[in-house]
């Protein structure tokens, strides 16, 4: 029981496996956003909706150009 409370007080970062505190949001060695330990102890990935949310937008922006362009041309 013991060691399953000192357990309790890290987890895993799921990039790169190092042990980090349970509440840190962000590994410090490999500076990835680290989401709440699951059963196993291993932190989730944090999804990172900005950088979904600006690819959209960087493919929206270059269909809308190929659109423009062969329109244009
Ligand atoms: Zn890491």
């Amino acid at each position: 029981m013991e060691s399953l409370a000192a357990n309790s007080k890290t987890k895993r970062c799921p990039e790169c496996g190092v042990y980090i505190p349970i509440d840190a949001t962000r590994c410090p060695d490999c500076k990835k956003r680290v989401g709440p330990a699951d059963k196993h102890g291993v932190g989730r990935k944090a999804v990172n909706y900005r950088a979904y949310a600006e690819m959209a937008l960087a493919f929206a922006v270059l269909g809308l150009f190929v659109w423009w362009f062969f329109l244009k041309g």
